[in-house]
């Protein structure tokens, strides 16, 4: 069994909250809705962190809620065309692709859109990405880690099972002040 990271994408591997407003939003969006490829930008250290940990043997997994598909702000296309061009953002240094799998959860107890809108066992602070992600890669919880810029994603890590000093806040409201920095603290339990 391997190791893993799992990563947070929106505000810890690229910017969300604090990107300006598109020119024409669509109805329901709300600063954090990002729905254009066009405008993925990685965050300082992102690059250096996931090379960093995929060459010290760390599968790299992308958990994200989405709840903009709920809301109407974004469509399932988009999201899968947004987190496309972060594993395309995300390489080594050969261009060979750094994250393994992206899970994303478009569904939001409050939204808009009929189909997406109830609670689903895959959204965080849940555990569902992490563990369907265990099961598919055949990862080891106990011994992964998770990087994130909300409590609920450390929430979740833990109700999957990692420990909680594996489970670190980056930001604003954590201990790390990027991923990078809170990559060098896992890269430096190896
Ligand atoms: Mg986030």
């Amino acid at each position: 069994m391997r190791r893993c990271v799992f990563l947070d994408r929106d505000d810890t591997l690229i910017f969300n909250r604090t990107l300006p407003a598109p020119a024409d939003p669509p109805s329901g969006w709300k600063p954090g809705d990002l729905y254009d490829p066009e405008r993925v930008e990685l965050m300082p250290g992102a690059l250096k962190a996931c090379r960093g940990l995929h060459d010290a043997g760390f599968a790299l997994v992308i958990v994200t809620n989405q709840g903009c598909v709920a809301r109407g702000s974004a469509t399932i296309e988009q999201v899968e065309a947004v987190n496309a061009r972060v594993r395309e953002l995300l390489v080594g240094e050969d261009g060979g692709a750094l994250i393994e799998r992206v899970y994303y959860v478009p569904y939001h107890p409050n939204g808009f859109v009929p189909e997406y809108t109830r609670e689903h066992p895959w959204r965080k602070p849940q555990p569902g990405m992490l563990l369907a992600a265990a099961e598919d890669l055949d990862l080891d919880l106990s011994r992964s880690w998770l990087i994130g810029d909300m409590p609920r994603d450390c929430e979740a890590g833990v109700n999957a099972g990692l420990p909680a000093a594996q489970c670190l806040l980056c930001g604003p409201e954590g201990d790390h002040a990027t991923v990078l920095d809170a990559a060098n603290v896992v890269l430096g339990s190896v």
